[in-house]
């Protein structure tokens, strides 16, 4: 597995939601539509000011109401996360190949620390 740089990981992030519209996102009103038969619950995901993000199209998952919630909230929750483990790193830096946050009584740890490698594994990476 490649290592993960979780600064470059999370500018994607930051990125992906800058281009974003920046408006709150919500759950449109829970529908039934017929799919093969049965009546299947959906629900598009909307912005206050130019209504539907994701379009009906019957596709069926796509507009699963837990899906859209989960659409919506991730709108906000991402960009919170990202700026979060940003902090993170921030408290955590490389200082001439250690960290001074992780040290203990014999002394700095070598960076990447464990908090550094343990945001790289969360991410995919090798940590
Ligand atoms: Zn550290």
């Amino acid at each position: 597995m490649t290592r993960t740089d979780p600064r470059a990981w999370l500018e994607e992030r930051h990125a992906l939601a800058d281009a974003a519209r920046q408006i709150p996102w919500t759950v449109g009103e829970v529908t039934e539509y017929d799919y093969d038969g049965a009546q299947r619950p959906q629900a598009a995901v909307m912005s206050s000011s130019h209504g539907p993000i994701t379009w009906d199209d019957h596709a069926g998952d796509v507009f699963d109401p837990p899906d859209a919630a989960f659409i919506s909230d991730a709108r906000s929750s991402v960009p919170a996360m990202a700026a979060a483990l940003t902090a993170v790193l921030d408290l955590h830096p490389d200082v001439h190949g250690e960290c001074h946050m992780c040290s203990d009584e014999r002394g700095p740890k070598p960076f990447p620390c464990p908090t550094r490698r343990a945001v790289e594994a969360a991410l995919g990476g090798e940590g």
